[in-house]
This record gives C-alpha cells, sequence and structure tokens, in this order.
C-alpha cells in the first residue's frame, strides 16, 4: 500500500515515510492510494473475532509492506488490553471509546502510533523525538501512548493554568521518556514554539523530530477497528458487554433488555453518530464503511462549530475561528482531516453517507439531564453532543436514524465532571483516573521564547 497527498497524487510514499514525515512535502494530507477491502470471510466473522484479531485484519492491508504479521500481532497485543464495549441505552447502542488508560478515544491512535513508530525507527542509533502542543486531551494520550516506548523520548508543551489539573497529571505526571513543558502563554503560542522548533535548522542537525499530531496516518487508521468491531457484533445480533466497567447508575434503571435490542439489530447494517472535532474519528469510520464492515451511514455531530454541518446542508466549505463550548475537544472551526474527505470523495457520495447536526452547550447540558434520568447514564459532554444530534434528527423525521443506531462515547463523563457533575451529582471514578490523580507533576516552566525551548529539548543530546 502506497500513500500520496491530498494534493497531488504523484510522489507516492511507504506507510513508514507517511507516518514518520507526518505531512506531505506539499502541505498536504496523506492517504492510502485505495482503501483496501476485507475479505468475505473476516466480513463473516467480524462478529465474533477478538478485538485485538479485528484490529490485525484491519490495519494489515495498510501496513503490509512495512510490518510484518507477527510484529502487527504484538503490537495490537500490547496496544489494546482494552476494547470498545457496545452497550444498550434505551433504544439506542452507545460505543464505549473510553476505557484505555486515558479514558478517550485518542488512546487507541495514539497507542499504535506509538509502537509503530519505534518499530519503524529501529536500529536507528539516535533516538526520536516527538515534539507535541496540547490544549489537553491529545498531549495526555500521546503522553500515554508513547510512555515507556523504546527509542523514542516526548516533549508536550501545554499552555500554563489552562488545563484541567487531571489533563496536568496526564501531561506531566509520567517522567521517564516523557518531558512536560508548560508555556507561559497560550495553546496558539505553544503550536508556534512547536513550529519554530521544527523549522530552526541548528536543532534539526542535533535532533531527530518528529509530531504526532492528529492528521498522522498511523493514528487515522487504527481507528478504523472498533467500527468494524463494533457493526461486526451488533450485525451478528450479540453484546459484547467484555465486563468492563460502564459509567451507570444502576438505580436509574435500564428500561429495554440489552438482548432484546441486540437481538433487534442482528442481520442490519449500524449507523453510528460522531461526535466530531477536527474529523479524524469520522474519517476513520469511513474508511471501515469502505473497506466492507457492515455500517450504513454517519452522523456527523458538531457543537456550534459546524463547519461540516453546514457544507453538508448547503455545499459551502467556509472555515471558521473556533468558538468556545463545553464539549471542548471539538471546538474547530476548520477541521484538519476534512481535507481527506473532501479529496476521497465527492460532495453527492459525502451527502448519501453523511447527516449534520450541531447542537447548543444548553442542548448538551439539557442532553446530560434527561438521559441521566431516563436511563441512568452518564453522557460527557462530547458524548451528549452526539445523542442529541440524534434528537435533532429524530424531531425533523429523518428517516436515516431508523435501524440500529450507536452513539460514539469519546470521553469518560469523569473527564468532564466540573460539567457533568452539578447536573447528575457523584459520577463513579474511572479506575485509570484515579490512579492518575495520584501523580505528582514534573513539568519545566519556560516563557513563550525559543531559545528557552532549545535549551530544554538539547538537554537529551
Ligand atoms: C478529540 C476528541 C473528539 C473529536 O475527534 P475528532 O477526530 O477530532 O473529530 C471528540 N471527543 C473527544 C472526547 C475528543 O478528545
Amino acid at each position: 500500500m502506497k500513500y500520496v497527498s491530498t494534493r497531488s497524487r504523484s510522489q507516492a510514499v511507504s506507510f513508514g515515510e507517511a507516518a514518520l514525515t507526518g505531512l506531505a512535502p506539499d502541505g498536504g494530507l496523506f492517504i492510502p492510494e485505495e482503501i483496501p477491502q476485507y475479505s468475505p470471510a473476516v466480513i463473516q466473522s467480524l462478529g465474533t473475532m477478538d478485538f485485538r484479531d479485528t484490529a490485525v485484519e484491519t490495519i494489515r492491508p495498510y501496513v503490509k509492506d512495512d510490518i510484518p504479521s507477527s510484529v502487527l500481532e504484538d503490537m495490537a497485543a500490547s496496544a489494546y488490553p482494552f476494547s470498545a464495549p457496545l452497550i444498550s441505552v434505551g433504544d439506542r447502542m452507545m460505543l464505549e471509546l473510553f476505557h484505555g488508560p486515558t479514558a478517550a478515544f485518542k488512546d487507541f491512535g495514539a497507542r499504535f502510533m506509538a509502537r509503530a513508530f519505534s518499530y519503524l525507527r529501529r536500529g536507528e542509533d539516535r533516538p526520536l523525538h516527538i515534539l507535541v502542543a496540547t490544549s489537553g486531551d491529545t498531549g495526555g494520550a500521546v503522553a500515554d501512548g508513547f510512555f515507556n516506548i523504546e527509542g523514542i523520548n516526548v516533549t508536550v508543551l501545554y499552555p500554563k493554568g489552562r488545563v484541567t489539573p487531571l489533563q496536568e497529571k496526564q501531561i506531566a505526571g509520567l517522567g521517564g521518556n516523557i518531558s512536560a513543558i508548560e508555556v507561559e502563554g497560550s495553546f496558539d503560542d505553544c503550536q508556534a514554539l512547536v513550529k519554530a522548533a521544527f523549522s530552526d535548522a541548528d536543532l534539526k542537525k542535533r535532533l531527530d523530530l518528529s509530531s504526532a499530531n492528529s492528521i498522522n496516518v498511523s493514528r487515522l487508521i487504527p481507528q478504523a477497528v472498533y467500527y468494524a468491531a463494533s457493526a461486526g457484533i451488533a450485525f451478528a445480533g450479540r453484546t459484547n458487554a467484555d465486563g468492563e466497567a460502564t459509567p451507570r447508575n444502576e438505580s436509574g434503571g435500564i428500561t429495554i433488555s440489552q438482548d432484546r435490542r441486540f437481538a433487534a439489530a442482528a442481520g442490519k447494517p449500524i449507523l453510528f453518530c460522531v461526535p466530531s472535532g477536527n474529523f479524524g474519528n469520522l474519517t476513520a469510520g469511513l474508511y471501515a464503511m469502505k473497506m466492507g464492515a457492515p455500517i450504513r451511514g454517519f452522523v456527523a455531530a458538531t457543537n456550534i462549530n459546524k463547519t461540516v454541518p453546514d457544507y453538508l446542508e448547503h455545499g459551502i466549505y467556509e472555515e471558521r475561528q473556533s468558538k468556545a463550548t463545553l464539549s471542548n475537544a471539538m471546538d474547530v472551526g476548520a477541521p484538519s482531516n476534512f481535507e481527506r474527505m473532501k479529496t476521497q470523495w465527492s460532495y453527492d457520495e459525502l451527502k448519501k453517507m453523511i447527516r449534520g447536526a450541531f447542537v447548543t452547550d444548553d442542548e448538551t447540558r439539557s442532553c446530560i439531564d434527561r438521559v441521566y434520568k431516563q436511563f441512568g447514564y452518564y453522557l460527557d459532554p462530547h458524548g451528549a453532543v452526539g445523542w442529541n444530534a440524534v434528537d435533532i434528527l429524530s424531531a425533523k423525521n429523518d428517516r436515516s436514524i431508523d435501524g440500529p443506531l450507536a452513539v460514539l462515547g469519546t470521553a469518560h463523563p469523569a473527564k468532564f465532571a466540573e460539567t457533568v457533575e452539578p447536573i447528575t451529582g457523584e459520577i463513579p471514578m474511572h479506575p485509570a483516573l484515579k490512579d492518575v490523580m495520584k501523580r505528582e507533576v514534573l513539568s519545566k516552566t519556560i516563557p513563550v521564547n525559543l531559545e528557552s525551548l532549545k535549551a530544554e529539548l538539547l538537554r537529551y543530546n
């Protein structure tokens, strides 16, 4: 499998090169030259395969020239000791993507990316140095994904006083090969510093620098796995509660039996509602659908940063400044992965596969309240945007939502306790987050200044 830029198909590169360079030389994003197909035998068994096996079957065609099958199997086993439970809440399903160590779906991409980078860099005598700026969530998933991974050092830059205490511990509480730098400035300042470091000739000579942001193909492809796995499970009429904790208050009472719900889905392709910001998650869903997983379409759910729902409605794509909302991991006015969607499919094709809807903060809060009161289920603000987007389509009598439907739970509600708990009361804590809160913050503080950042980075040299 070769990769080409979204801006020109002339220079095809390997998976390894696309992953390690991140962005194509012409400024475009790397996309696979074509989308591979699952074999009929794999499609048949998606509903019964172990999650790790689905990961191998899904990722292998994209990486097979660079990563042998046996290595990929080890990577999947060590990256995914958790999976993605599909459970029923009322007459819908929730695909819970927050059972990884940082309690958000970004763990699926970051943990595979870390292992892929380490393998692709084997035999190099210098370590690879990953530099990443974060406004909160990405930094934690990248830090955790790369923690203790051989041959790689990571430095995360985050804006002082602008991440939550939990996020700060996820970013700066690991130590070892993960360094955290608190910048006396904004997220934009952090990003500008990272950019300046990448174009500094002296640094380039002395360190092998790379990035790990969400446009990297090695983060995108593994996100197709949970779509295929859960679509297969629903199609088979099964449940996969997996014994993992779900944030549910038993006394709230689940009104519809799990078994009845899942039996009703058997033999029918599923619709996924995807709470979206940069649209990496939804792009990965489209890959799973095109590979042949039993998926009938998607709902692109956003907060008031509704660039893509507006595009789907009017056919005009207009990037905007982002606005702050309760679902802050989706506060994106110029979604970077949309360039992939726009290059790989026409407007008409996208419209056939995706419905759009946007949700305000007031609707988000009342949705958390309603779903908790009705089902005893705790939604986080991002999941609530997804749930409410389906309600909006339902109120418009949009028939595309008829049939099996799963809303993606992209973060555990305890990660956004300051929004959720005033509405629902105390949330049962995610076991991984409990441990994170015990960590000590180990970060260096620097002013917004390239020389200060260089001094920190060159300490590794
Ligand atoms: C990153 C993130 C999103 C948005 O995902 P995209 O791939 O950027 O669309 C949604 N919810 C949570 C909790 C996130 O961390």
